[in-house]
């Protein structure tokens, strides 16, 4: 039967210091990542009508899911694949202004007056999700971009939204570097966002919901 496997992380854990360091990076990938898998993995194999789908497939209809593993793939399929989605949003090479940075800021900016009103909108919903969570910048149904934070590993998908962009804000995320100081995480995480990625995730997203 086919299972569901780490991904490969695109840099090495250190590569994202020093805004995140190396050690909550191996913890967050080979502990936490990898905890979330195994426990989807363990729950599904006793169905295999739902070998066929992928992380993203389970979660974006749970409904599919028998009820008395619902709670248990909701929550680690959505580890799974708010994770996966993680790693890509980040990068160690961040050129100073890209094209591509251009222009999702560009797209942002119209949508929220600034790049700086969309940053302090963002970091205000990330620093406020009370516990553990993520924060997300999303395509929603209407086609449009929305901020908005999920408990626990909660995915947009499960709520037909398209993530573009999102933080982990559990403090296994943080912790061993910035303690209980989220909002110097949630500052520091900008330098290392994928703003290639995001461009990229934006377009796709369009893509789809242009389609629906
Ligand atoms: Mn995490």
């Amino acid at each position: 039967m086919a299972k569901h496997i780490l991904p490969q992380l695109p840099y090495k854990f250190d590569a994202l210091e020093p805004y995140i360091d190396g050690k909550t990076m191996e913890l967050h990938v080979t502990k936490h990542h990898q905890a979330y898998i195994d426990k989807l993995n363990a729950v599904i194999e006793k169905y295999p009508e739902l070998e066929e789908f992928t992380a993203e497939n389970l979660i974006s209809d749970l409904s599919k899911v028998p009820d008395e593993i619902r709670g248990a793939v909701r929550n680690n399929g959505g580890g799974h694949v708010n994770h996966t989605f993680f790693w890509q949003v980040m990068t160690p090479n961040n050129p100073e202004e890209s094209e591509e940075e251009e222009e999702i800021k560009t797209e942002l900016s119209h949508q929220f007056n600034s790049f700086e009103g969309f940053k302090e909108k963002f970091e205000e919903i990330a620093a406020t999700r009370f516990g553990s969570g993520w924060a997300w910048l999303v395509l929603n149904n209407n086609g449009k971009l929305e901020i908005f934070s999920t408990p626990n590993q909660d995915s947009p998908l499960m709520d037909k939204k398209i993530p573009i962009l999102g933080i982990d804000v559990w403090e296994h995320a943080y912790y061993l570097k910035y303690q209980n100081r989220r909002v110097e995480y949630i500052k520091a995480w900008w330098n290392v966002v994928n703003w290639k990625k995001v461009l990229e995730n934006y377009h796709s997203a369009k893509s789809v919901s242009n389609n629906l």
